[in-house]
């Protein structure tokens, strides 16, 4: 019966990503697989985070609009392929595979981690940028142009604060362990801050020739940009596989 209703809910999902455009055809086939696995072993607490997490990003880019990425530096997302989804809900989907395997409870609230560190970046890279004092770096703590990779400011810390909160809320009241409430918000939280100390430290950053202006794009003002710091193949997607991981460790270790 859990497997039909899986079928049922993540066809609906995967139909509305490729209606709306979301995601590339090859990016809904993994996200469909993805979300039955998930629906199937985790049930209606595993699925309702998946949908908060989702509607979570949506209504968050819907509101902060072009104010995300005022100084045009982060990269063009573009049409969400394959690689995009596995990214960013590989490591989660794992995690319910190995408690689908193993029917140990500590994997669910790995999954639950996994997905508040997403839920937590998400709408800290959104609505961060609203702030109206420039974020800080988080290691060097010097202004850096709002939507780059690594900083930090009140409104951002916050709302990721929100996200890791609310799925953790989900996964307690659908799961009734009211103790998931503070690990879940945990590895959420920690995940998101190991994201920003790689988005300072070790993600590739770009220098625009023309401009000046410290970039993640590749090209900036109509030309290439050149590496100035940072791993030319560690993109925003990467580091956001690496902190998926970097929870999902983190929740475990809470688990045991
Ligand atoms: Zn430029």
């Amino acid at each position: 019966m859990q497997v039909l209703y899986a079928l049922l809910l993540s066809s609906s999902l995967a139909g509305l990503a490729l209606w709306k455009r979301a995601l590339t055809p090859g990016g809904t086939t993994l996200a469909w697989a993805l979300c039955l696995l998930i629906t199937a072993y985790g049930g209606g607490a595993a699925f309702a985070i998946l949908a908060v997490t989702l509607l979570g990003t949506v209504a968050a880019d819907r509101f902060a609009g072009e104010r995300t990425d005022p100084y045009a530096v982060r990269r063009k997302s573009g049409s969400r392929d394959a690689v995009r989804v596995l990214c960013n809900v590989g490591v989660a989907g794992c995690a319910m595979l190995l408690y689908g395997i193993t029917g140990w409870k500590g994997f669910l609230l790995a999954y639950a981690g996994v997905m508040a560190e997403s839920l937590a970046d998400s709408l800290a890279s959104k609505l961060g940028p609203l702030s109206k004092s420039p974020p800080r770096d988080i290691i060097t703590l010097k202004p850096i142009p709002a939507g780059l990779s690594g900083g930090v400011s009140l409104v951002g810390t916050l709302s990721e604060l929100l996200g890791a909160a609310v799925v953790a809320l989900v996964f307690s009241l659908g799961t009734g362990n009211p103790k998931a409430l503070l690990t879940v918000t945990l590895a959420g939280f920690l995940g998101v801050t190991f994201d920003s100390v790689l988005g300072s430290r070790a993600q590739a950053k770009y220098l625009c020739t023309v401009c000046g202006m410290v970039t993640e794009r590749e090209t900036h003002c109509g030309e290439d940009t050149r590496l100035a710091s940072g791993l030319r193949w560690l993109n925003n997607d990467a580091v956001n596989f690496l902190s998926n991981l970097f929870s999902l460790m983190l929740a475990l270790l809470l688990a045991i």
